[in-house]
């Protein structure tokens, strides 16, 4: 039986070390904070719970392919419900556009705003099902080591058609004039940290995922997919550390690893390191052990880092549903703060999550639980001045939406911003979604998956391959164990 240690409890940990524990190892997960969960950690408050992180429950297919690989599903750990609406956009007080479930009522939305859209919408969508299922099946669980892994004839056949070369900006222009149909069809790539112009249009196939297969919710919260995760690993006997920070990866004279925490010192024949990579190569490994030094790491583009505010309310919004995104500013400009030059955003876009509409349990009877999230660019300043200024902001922009007062009933209000992911996670600049998926660090271009000089060492999560988001972070974990296991089969 091999010895292998995990570190970092998030999704992309915990999907590691169920892979690696399946297969007969021993798997010790090592992880900083007192909870598992990573960014989908929780806290609850004066009868609030509160998911700190991921609200978006998007491609319940990848979900089901990881539970599936344990003869499991979603369904045997939590219950997930379709939202209906699954979103709303607020481009101005009386001017909302709601994303119903229904794929035929989302053609009737796009055609009542732009004569003809819905064939448009039709064939873009159709496209981007191409792409997602080239993507799933060809792309994203190869552990991109070189551009070979990608010669299939499907991805050869097909690259005209996954419009790797051309921007997401331009392409959804192609298809749509209405300013509020483009700004809709450019909003899931902010998921990806980069302006639509600099992400490419293979990535519309997150529209696809977004309209096509539904926004869903597991009831009780996003914490439920840790959680479930978490029971999983334990039923194949991985052994959690919690509260136990690992300070260093000591390599011996034989390319033997062992890890040094705050708990002890342990021996192990293979590594997957999980929590920020930059992190984990800058102060955990010995500079003659890095894949990259720091100048490498400052010239990558980051994925958005956000202001979020966890707030209790003590009344009911007639207004709000689950997801509100409020696009009553202009979005290049706040994108331009964001990625061009950075700075805290005049003028922002922000996001409004109100799970209490559809989980009475994260909240006290007749009470809200509401979560709004400003996308600012990571390594700003960030002080409690300017957190006050834009709660002020969004306070002000909820209320006039809402046509109600709001800020004097706020019962509980809790912040949270770049100092507090360093301070939590060790987040490289104070990112919260890693880091962004331009052309330029797509694939075999971003930071790789394994440490190019100790053979039992591999990295996984949002600084690697494939990228940001939960179902990259469980895919990421996945691949990154299958590398483990090729070097401990082979060593054997
Ligand atoms: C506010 C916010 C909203 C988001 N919204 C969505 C969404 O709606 N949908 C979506 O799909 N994605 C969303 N994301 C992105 C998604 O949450 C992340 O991409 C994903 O959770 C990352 O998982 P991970 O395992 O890579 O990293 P993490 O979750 O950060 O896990 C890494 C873990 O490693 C631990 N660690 C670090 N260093 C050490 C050390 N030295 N010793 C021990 N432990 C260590 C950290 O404490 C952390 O728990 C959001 C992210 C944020 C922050």
């Amino acid at each position: 039986m091999n010895r292998v240690s995990v570190i970092g409890g998030g999704f992309s940990g915990l999907s590691a070390a169920c892979f690696m524990a399946k297969q007969g190892n021993e798997v010790t997960l090592f992880e900083k904070n007192e909870s598992l969960g990573g960014r989908a950690r929780i806290f609850s408050e004066q009868g609030f719970m509160f998911d700190m992180g991921p609200s978006w429950y998007w491609m319940p297919d990848i979900f089901e392919n990881f539970f599936k690989q344990f003869g499991q599903k979603p369904g045997d750990y939590y219950k997930l419900v379709q939202l209906d609406p699954g979103f709303q956009v607020i481009y101005g007080k009386d001017d909302v556009l709601q994303i119903p479930a229904r794929l035929d009522d989302i053609y009737e939305v796009f055609e009542n705003i732009e004569k003809g859209s819905a064939d448009k919408l039709k064939q873009f969508l159709a496209e981007g099902a191409f792409k997602y299922k080239v993507g799933m099946q060809h792309l994203v669980y190869k552990p991109s080591f070189s551009w070979l892994e990608f010669a299939k004839k499907e991805v050869i056949t097909g690259a005209v058609k996954l419009h790797m070369f051309q921007s997401v900006s331009d392409y959804v222009r192609k298809f749509f004039k209405d300013e509020r149909l483009v700004m809709l069809m450019e909003f899931p790539v902010l998921f990806l940290g980069a302006m639509a112009q600099q992400i490419p249009a293979l990535y519309s196939l997150m529209n696809y995922a977004a309209l096509s297969l539904g926004t869903w919710y597991p009831m009780g919260g996003m914490t439920e997919i840790p959680k479930a995760m978490e029971d999983l690993a334990a039923s194949y006997g991985v052994r959690f550390i919690t509260g136990c920070e690992i300070n260093k990866i000591n390599i011996g004279a034989k390319k033997t690893i062992s890890i040094s925490s705050s708990k002890g010192d342990y021996r192990t024949d293979g590594v997957i390191a999980t929590g920020d990579y930059h992190h984990t190569e800058q102060h955990l490994l010995e500079e003659q052990y890095r894949n990259y030094d720091e100048a490498y790491w400052d010239k990558r583009t980051l994925a958005p880092s956000c202001l979020i505010f966890y707030i209790g309310v003590n009344k009911k919004l007639k207004k709000l549903i689950h997801h509100n995104l409020f696009f009553d500013a202009p979005f290049d400009k706040h994108a331009k703060d964001i990625y061009e030059n950075p700075q805290w955003p005049d003028n922002p876009l922000f996001y409004a999550c109100c799970p209490s509409k559809t989980d009475k349990d994260v909240a006290p009877v007749g009470m809200e639980n509401l979560f709004l999230l400003v996308p600012v660019a990571p390594g700003l300043e960030d002080n409690d001045i300017l957190r006050d200024k834009y709660y002020e902001i969004q306070m002000k922009r909820l209320e006039l939406f809402c046509g109600e007062e709001i800020k004097n009933h706020v019962v509980y209000k809790k912040s949270y911003c770049i100092n507090d992911f360093v301070k939590d996670y060790h987040a490289y600049k104070g990112n919260a979604y890693g880091l962004a998926n331009t052309l330029r660090q797509t694939a075999v271009l971003k930071p790789t998956l394994r440490n190019k000089k100790i053979k039992n060492l591999f990295y996984a999560g949002q600084l690697t391959v494939p990228g940001p988001g939960v179902p990259p972070a469980l895919i990421s974990g996945q691949v990154a164990a299958g590398q483990l296991l090729n070097y401990l089969n082979a060593k054997q």
